[in-house]
């Protein structure tokens, strides 16, 4: 199988998490599956860098400013290449660009318009697990693009979808799809499944599990989404063509 498993910000915040991750992927690597790991900026170093441009400029070249913004998950792929490495299976950290991930050249909100997919091909052929820096790609002009705040979501999805992958999961800081943000209120409930379109509906109510464009991709390329917790084992929330269902 060919396995795309997202870490998001608090699944690769410090040097254990990492350590998490890189388990997670050696453990299918091991399996005989090929594996293909997108990741996001180390916890909020996304919001720290967008700091530093404002201290620099109040109105900054959007080239620029996604140039800089997008350096956060190219940090956060070599670091998980290397701790997969120490556990002794090869890896290979990708930019976006290194992946082929093609986007129109709207600046800090770019759309994903394909992939040239050798370089990850290669990779996988040679029996290397791939690490893809999310939220990221480049344009006609060669200038590097962000996708929008939360935009490594939907870099895993669209990667699933045009690797033509057999599994998508999507590891963060809860352990599912919630009716209510459960961070804020003990009573809300997991969904079992949920379909893309109540997904779609959640995330235009401000829920901020998953990225919208990511479910928009999922839905039209039919790839079921897993949402899983990083930290703990259980079933998570599979986002799908099917019914919906709390738990
Ligand atoms: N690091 C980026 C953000 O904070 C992208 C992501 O996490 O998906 O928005
Ligand atoms: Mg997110």
């Amino acid at each position: 199988m060919l396995i795309v498993k997202k870490f998001g910000g608090t699944s690769v915040a410090d040097a254990q998490r990492i350590s998490r991750a890189a388990l997670k992927l050696v453990t299918a690597a091991e399996k005989g599956h090929r594996v293909v790991a997108v990741v996001s900026a180390q916890g909020d170093l996304t919001d720290r860098l967008l700091e530093k441009i404002r201290a620099v400029s109040t109105d900054p070249a959007h080239r620029e400013s996604d140039a800089c913004v997008s350096a956060g998950e190219q940090i956060s792929a070599a670091l998980l290449a290397m701790a997969v490495q120490r556990l002794g299976r090869d890896a290979v950290s990708l930019t976006g660009w290194q992946a082929g991930i093609r986007t129109d050249s709207a600046f800090g909100n770019a759309r994903i318009q394909g992939l040239t997919s050798d370089r990850i091909e290669r990779e996988l052929a040679s029996g290397r697990i791939v690490i893809v820096a999310g939220f990221q790609g480049v344009d006609k002009q060669e200038d590097i693009t962000t996708l929008g705040r939360g935009g490594s979501d939907t870099t895993a999805v669209t990667l699933a979808a045009l690797l033509k992958a057999d599994d998508c999961r999507i590891y963060t800081d809860v352990d599912g799809v919630y009716d209510r943000d459960p961070r804020q209120d003990p009573a809300a409930r997991r969904y079992a499944t949920i379909s893309y379109g109540d997904m779609l509906a959640l995330c235009e109510n401000g829920a901020q599990v998953l990225h919208d464009r990511c479910v928009e991709a999922g839905w039209r390329y039919k790839i079921p989404i897993r949402v899983l917790s990083a930290f703990r084992d259980g079933p998570g929330t599979l986002v799908w063509q099917g019914p919906t269902e709390l738990v």
